[in-house]
């Protein structure tokens, strides 16, 4: 009986806690809620941006609610070892990117956060001025990690990771990864804000400080594994 009256509380407690959280708490705070791109970040934004790599409809439904120009790509064999799955096409954000990128949805969903809530307050607070295109080596490409023969997949190999170069400001003026990283300057310290933001947003971040492969771009990707390098 005192077991039944137990579960009874339980049963209780847990129904008032949906509700309240159903009725009035904002979504951006309501864990049971998904990702809105527009939402200002909060504690729970990695976990929802988690949640996107395993449930492929709620990670659509993000994108289809949001101001982003995209366009999703039937899935499909792209080489060997290597396709698209849950893939869409960026047509237009509010930053260029120099023509459209392809992407798996929720790494276009953590780019997506990081240049709305990170990259764009950042360039207005740490530069002064507005970022009006990003740099970028690519996103697609069917070879392995270091294109080492016989090792495993890039994340690449399934247009689930962006190679970023650099930025152009409106002023025409250019911070570049290369040239920029680790320098005691302004551009070198909105570069360490915007790498260090990046590892909020993505699974795996490198940078020029992981290995010489990297010293031109930031590898940011939504793959299996967790790094911030
Ligand atoms: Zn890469």
């Amino acid at each position: 009986m005192k077991l039944l009256a137990f579960l009874i509380v339980c049963a209780l407690v847990t129904a008032g806690g949906f509700y309240v959280l159903d009725r009035h708490v904002p979504d951006r705070f309501n864990p049971f809620e998904p990702l809105a791109i527009a939402d200002a970040p909060t504690f729970l934004t990695g976990m929802k941006l988690t949640r996107l790599r395993m449930n492929g409809d709620e990670c659509r439904a993000v994108l289809e609610q949001s101001d982003l120009d995209v366009e999703f790509l039937p899935d499909r064999e792209t080489g060997e070892n290597c396709g698209f799955e849950n893939v869409a096409q960026l047509r237009q954000s509010s930053i260029s990117y120099g023509g459209d990128i392809t992407l798996t949805c929720p790494a276009l969903v953590a780019l997506a956060v990081w240049e709305e809530h990170d990259l764009k307050p950042a360039a207005e607070e740490m530069l002064g001025r507005e970022i009006i295109r990003i740099r970028h080596y690519g996103t697609y490409a069917c070879r392995n990690v270091n294109n080492r023969p016989g090792g495993r997949r890039s994340e690449h190999a399934y247009a689930n990771a962006i190679d970023i170069a650099g930025f152009v400001l409106e002023d025409s003026s250019e911070i570049s990864v290369l040239d920029d990283w680790g320098d005691d300057s302004e551009a070198g310290r909105f570069l360490d804000t915007v790498h260090e933001r990046a590892c909020e947003r993505f699974a795996v971040v490198l940078g020029p400080d992981y290995n010489n492969a990297h010293a031109n771009h930031f590898h940011l990707d939504m793959g299996p594994f967790m790094t911030c390098r």
